[in-house]
């Protein structure tokens, strides 16, 4: 089986969710955990996604780890690179997205690349280069409350000019012209790349327009977005004649010793998802001042945890009102509180399969990230999907794991139950 698609995401959880989009489309996909250890040997992979953890590294750091992902992808005979960030452009005025796509341009050889982070399934949508989250903009949803990357300004294309070396270089590829079909999109492209710009923002309010994307971008070596926009890629590759029907996702084992949800996210879905949860089952939450002050609350928290394995779920959570993170963030820094809380739950994580647990739900992408580096998780196989942009999924180092990483504002209120009743 050739690798078609090489990928590179930012996050854990968003990584999850384009190897969703690609293994729903009819593609094997495997995704790792950071940068591939040397000894991987990728079987049955049509593609594959390197979840990094670069969305709010330092940009030096981030170009440096997508370029290691990208020179990997390649050698491994990957014919398309694509570049998955947030559908809600989690970045700031330093990054990571600009400085990211524009190294992978250079390394590629490129003269253009597409960023289309829209996702209508999920509510977003990019109108004339302005992203909506449901039927507010971007700077009016709830991400302008986030705890590492508060999202301010609605404007791709101003946003984006912050980030590349020159502002000039970014434009539109605005819905009318999507809506016309993917040579239009391609003719676009060619002019705004006869004109020395490198960066389309790309606009799209339906599926429909992320197929018309997808069919354009296929003579592309580069791709970014989210992960709606990669929903048309299998479909060239098919036409191609180089994918064959789908596998499937695969199924989910039966493994004993119960299931730890651990929810550092502060986004308004989980808040919701973590109410429901708190009112119906075991739960514990975590303050990250008593963490700072260095009282033992892992060690306690832990052990309650374990003398409940095998008996259902428990919910670990730092979750809180945005009035409550500012407090912290005041007290600890914004970075300081937020490395402490995901070096919390990553000990937990690890403290509970010393104690037997084997089904892992994260909440959060930075906590996911920070989960699976204290398992050392090196790399999954998608399983059934749990909500749009959801999988289970199955580790595939012993001992083998059930995790289910969730992204921030991804899932219906009734999310971690619906995760629980799934599993065999
Ligand atoms: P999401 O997917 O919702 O963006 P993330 O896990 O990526 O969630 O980011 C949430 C960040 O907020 C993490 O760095 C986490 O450690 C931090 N955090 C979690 N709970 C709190 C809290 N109560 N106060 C301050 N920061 C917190």
């Amino acid at each position: 089986m050739p690798l078609l698609i090489g990928a590179i995401g930012d996050d854990v959880t968003g990584s999850t969710d384009l190897a969703l989009m690609l293994s729903r489309h009819g593609m094997s996909v495997v995704q790792t955990i950071g940068l591939p250890p040397p000894d991987l040997v990728l079987r049955n992979a049509q593609a594959v996604v390197v979840a990094l953890k670069s969305r709010t590294a330092p940009p030096t750091q981030a170009v440096a780890d997508s370029l290691s992902a990208c020179d990997w992808l390649l050698a491994q005979g990957a014919r398309q690179i694509f570049f998955k960030y947030c559908s809600t452009f989690d970045s700031t005025e330093k990054g990571n997205i600009g400085p990211v796509a524009e190294a992978l341009l250079e390394r590629l050889g490129e003269a253009i690349t597409v960023y289309c982070p829209a996702f209508p399934e999920n509510g977003r949508t990019v109108y004339r280069g302005h992203l909506f989250v449901g039927e507010d903009l971007l700077s009016e949803s709830s991400m302008r409350h986030h705890p590492l990357t508060p999202m301010t300004d609605s404007n791709l294309v101003r946003l984006l000019g912050k980030q590349v070396r020159n502002s000039q270089t970014v434009a539109l590829v605005d819905y009318a012209t999507v809506d016309r079909g993917p040579q239009a999109v391609r003719d676009r492209l060619q002019e705004l790349a006869g004109r020395k710009c490198r960066h389309a923002v790309v606009d799209a309010l339906t599926n429909r327009h992320l197929v018309v994307i997808g069919e354009a971008c296929a003579g592309l070596k580069l791709l970014t977005g989210g992960s709606g926009v990669a929903m048309g890629l299998p479909a060239n590759f098919r036409r191609a004649g180089l994918l064959a029907d789908s596998t499937g996702p695969v199924s989910l084992p039966k493994l004993t010793g119960g299931t730890a949800i651990l929810s550092g996210s502060c986004s308004a879905a989980t808040q919701r998802q973590v109410g429901r949860m708190s009112a119906a089952g075991p739960s514990v939450c975590i303050d990250p001042l008593e963490l700072a002050a260095g009282k033992p609350i892992i060690a306690d928290i832990a052990r309650w945890a374990a003398s409940r394995v095998g008996e259902g779920s428990v919910l670990i959570y730092s979750t809180a009102e945005p009035e409550q993170v500012a407090a912290v963030q005041a007290q600890l820094g914004r970075e300081a509180a937020g490395r402490l809380v995901e070096q919390a739950m990553g000990e937990l994580a690890l403290r509970l399969r010393q104690a037997g647990m084997r089904n892992f739900i994260v909440a959060g992408g930075e906590t996911s990230g920070a989960v699976m580096a204290a398992l050392q998780v090196r790399s999954l196989r998608i399983g059934p999907e749990i909500a749009p942009g959801v999988p289970w999924t199955v580790t595939e180092d012993e001992p083998q794991l059930c995790l289910a990483l969730k992204s921030g504002n991804f899932g219906d209120d009734d999310f971690f139950a619906k995760a629980l009743a799934m599993l065999p």
